[in-house]
């Protein structure tokens, strides 16, 4: 169905500023007014809640999580900035395989575990709205989550269902 994705974040960040202000983190959300697109909202919601939730997670306590979503060419692109531990190169390349989790980030006191599946449910779903998920990180600085999704899409998420419902 067609959708906004600045009242999908609003809706997503409103969510999490509970869970936010419990470990004294402060999001902030800025957007360019954005077209619409097609997508599944429930599923996209998942995406957000989930890589904001990380965010929060790996943030001290103070910081600021800026959330970002922009036009740019035929795309619209969200990023989710935390000024956290940070991702090396090497495990970049890891956390969205399935079951994956840094192994600091296991032995931390302060982890509050995970099931190390988010990062990798996330790109299926930005996959399946033809969109692609990119991480600029350097270790001691945050990590920056650049999701891209097209305007111009055809909704292939969901599409199975349509096709048996056609017959
Ligand atoms: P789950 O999301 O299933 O509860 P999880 O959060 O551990 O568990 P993912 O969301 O897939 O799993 O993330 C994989 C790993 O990537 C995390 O365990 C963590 O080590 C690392 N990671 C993810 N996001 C961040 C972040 N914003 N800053 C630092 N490390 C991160
Ligand atoms: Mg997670």
């Amino acid at each position: 169905t067609n959708l906004n994705i600045v009242l999908l974040l609003s809706d997503v960040v409103e969510q999490m500023q509970i869970k936010a202000s419990q470990s004294d983190v402060e999001i902030n959300y800025v957007s360019d007014e954005l077209p619409e697109i097609l997508g599944d909202y429930d599923r996209l919601q998942q995406v957000f809640i989930n890589i904001i939730h990380n965010a929060i997670k790996y943030s001290n306590r103070g910081d600021i999580i800026d959330v970002v979503s922009a036009i740019e060419d035929n795309h619209i692109v969200v990023s989710i900035r935390d000024y956290g531990p940070g991702i090396s190169e090497i495990e970049q390349k890891r956390i969205f395989n399935a079951f994956y989790r840094v192994e600091e980030d296991r032995s931390r006191g302060t982890d509050e575990g995970g099931s190390g599946l988010g990062l990798y449910i996330v790109k299926q779903i930005v996959e399946k709205h033809e969109g692609k998920i990119d991480i600029v990180s350097q270790v001691g600085e945050g990590t920056n989550i650049i999701v891209t999704l097209p305007i111009l899409s055809v909704l292939i998420y969901g599409g199975d269902q349509d096709e048996k419902n056609a017959k």
